[in-house]
């Protein structure tokens, strides 16, 4: 991804704090190029939810530009940068980067897994200028 991607994700998760926040990511050749900020509809400081009608749009908006969904993220307020449970069970894109920006320390940490059935496995990404 790039820097500015990463600055983006931090700074959606710090002005949704307490809620969890999501969004997308789209690109090119599994880069993260564009941050897509998706409402969460369950504004919730422990779950997140989207719209599939927004969900959608998003995508219609990435085909545009010719990118495809490399990832998605949202963020853990209280919680260690690591799948929970409702996330792996719920995840529906398990051919994507699944990102979680965790508020619980004092500096925001990025985890970054692949979710394949019941199992997320830590995924290695790159940030560069
Ligand atoms: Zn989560």
């Amino acid at each position: 991804m790039t820097r500015t991607v990463w600055d983006e994700i931090i700074r959606d998760s710090l002005e949704k704090r307490p809620n969890e926040t999501c969004g997308l990511l789209s690109g090119r050749n599994g880069s993260a190029q564009t941050v897509w900020r998706m409402e969460n509809t369950l504004k919730s400081p422990v779950a997140f939810a989207m719209d599939p009608k927004q969900i959608q749009h998003v995508f219609h908006e990435m085909a545009l530009r010719g990118e495809h969904l490399v990832g998605i993220y949202h963020s853990h307020p209280t919680a260690p940068p690591i799948p929970s449970p409702e996330d792996i069970a719920y995840c529906r894109y398990p051919e994507v980067a699944y990102l979680i920006v965790s508020l619980a320390s004092p500096q925001p940490v990025l985890g970054c897994f692949r979710i394949e059935g019941s199992f997320a496995r830590m995924y290695p990404y790159t940030v560069r200028n």
